[in-house]
């Protein structure tokens, strides 16, 4: 049955895509409604776990089958090693790695052929990042090095790392390109270690041009992996490659990170990624619906349903392809044209996850009535200790509970300056070590809030 659903998705997700990430996925159990299936890499798994998985899952319900979760994994048999890119895939999408002496010894990923600049779209909270992405891409100078990209998950850090990749990848004089996340870079150390092959790793790793390591936060507090990712990165910025790196906070705040290895990170180009906001949702969908246009022919979208949905749903802009890609779905599976009532039933729980959104005003009344005091005193200029204490657990619970910076907190408290506003959150962090009844006091609030 599996490989009758697969052959089908053959159609609906076009050639490539399913010879990259359908075709190689095995089926493996059903149990109590959990179907696991086994993909040659942790990268593949990962991918149509993303991108396929709502799709997989229609096709399986559709055909009867009781399934309600489902879990991409390595083949137990192939567990315990490294991943390593099969063969096909390998010749598939292009590696990003590129032999140095033997063919097999590939260090890098494969790379997402979708990941382009040409497919990342650009606005205000990623025009930085996404400008020091191409001038790295051009590869003509080193002129800062790292480039360290960080922001929260799904915006868009492994698409400009890979979209650097295939640029350099273009190019004719053969650079090697070496793009993995931190992780691979962990196995790949472990596997060495294991088969006491560490001076093949060394060279390996400090013989490429360009390195890209993804999720660099991953080997905080592993410490032999951070030592051998702080030499080879010493060796690589002596030798004046490039190295490009992301993580999902700023280098400093990256718990149990060496501060040796903090400081390298630091002293190249550091940009984040800001959470997205309403046009650059509505870009980014503009470009999905284009896209898609020739996977789904007969697709009609009412006016006003991508406004809607750049409106509703949240930052993440994994979560809304997903949802745009459920969308399509469902709306080819029932024949229907895309309404705005046929997407808020579709996407129902997206839409109910995504709501959420505690503002500073909610959290600065809800302080107020718990202490007591009038709203207008929170925010204002009054020196009076009473308000202080009050003040100061509203900006905490501001920074904690919503994604504004602390500039912008500080505007909503009456114009303070953001130091006022870290000053009033590291203040509470330390009394709420000792002071048990503020932690519960704050703990009350937040459950409020959040409720
Ligand atoms: P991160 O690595 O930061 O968690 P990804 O790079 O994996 O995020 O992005 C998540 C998804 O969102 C990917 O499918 C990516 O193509 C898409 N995406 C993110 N930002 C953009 C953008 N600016 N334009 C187009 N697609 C984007
Ligand atoms: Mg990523």
């Amino acid at each position: 049955l599996w490989t009758k659903i697969r052959n089908e998705l053959a159609d609906v997700v076009g050639k490539d895509n399913f010879r990259n990430w359908i075709e190689p996925i095995e089926f493996g159990t059903l149990n109590e409604g959990e179907a696991v299936f086994y993909v040659p890499t942790n990268f593949i798994g990962d991918w149509v776990t993303r991108n396929f998985s709502d799709l997989i899952m229609m096709r399986l319900k559709a055909a009867g089958v009781p399934v309600s979760r489902m879990k991409f994994t390595l083949a137990p048999a192939s567990r315990p090693q490294a991943p390593r890119v099969p063969a096909k895939a390998a010749a598939a999408t292009r590696t990003a790695a590129v032999a140095t002496t033997t063919e097999d010894e590939l260090p890098g990923a494969p790379l997402d052929p979708r990941f382009t600049f040409d497919r990342f779209v650009v606005g205000k909270p990623n025009e930085l990042a996404h400008a020091a992405a191409r001038r790295v891409a051009e590869g003509n100078e080193v002129s800062f090095n790292p480039l360290f990209l960080y922001g929260g998950v799904g915006l868009g850090k492994t698409h400009l790392m890979h979209a650097i990749a295939h640029e350099l990848q273009n190019r004719e004089d053969g650079l090697r390109v070496v793009y993995l996340s931190a992780e691979q870079f962990m196995y790949r150390f472990v596997q060495a270690l294991r088969d006491k092959q560490m001076m093949d790793f060394k060279q390996l790793f400090r013989s490429v041009d360009v390195l890209m390591v993804d999720d660099v936060q991953f080997i905080a507090g592993k410490d032999s992996t951070q030592e051998e990712f702080f030499h080879t990165f010493n060796a690589l910025v002596d030798q004046n490659k490039q190295i490009v790196i992301s993580a999902d906070r700023a280098p400093n705040e990256i718990k149990d990170m060496e501060d040796r290895i903090t400081s390298r990170l630091q002293c190249g180009l550091v940009v984040d990624l800001h959470p997205t906001d309403y046009e650059l949702r509505l870009g980014i969908l503009q470009q999905k619906v284009e896209q898609q246009r020739m996977q789904y022919p007969g697709l009609v979208i009412a006016d006003g349903v991508l406004e809607f949905l750049a409106h509703r749903i949240s930052n993440n802009v994994r979560v809304l392809e997903g949802a745009l890609m459920r969308l399509f779905a469902f709306a080819t599976l029932v024949g229907r044209e895309i309404t705005l009532d046929l997407t808020q039933e579709c996407l129902a729980d997206i839409l109910r996850a995504s709501d959420r959104k505690i503002t500073i005003e909610e959290i600065q009344r809800k302080v107020s009535e718990h202490y007591n005091i009038r709203l207008s005193d929170l925010i204002g200029p009054r020196r009076l200790r009473a308000l202080a204490r009050p003040r100061q657990v509203a900006m905490y619970l501001s920074k904690q509970l919503t994604s504004r910076s602390l500039p912008e907190i500080g505007r909503r408290f009456g114009n303070r300056d953001h130091t006022t506003i870290m000053h009033g959150v590291r203040k509470i962090e330390e009394l709420m070590m000792n002071d048990s009844q503020l932690a519960d006091d704050i703990e009350l609030l937040r459950r409020a809030l959040e409720a």
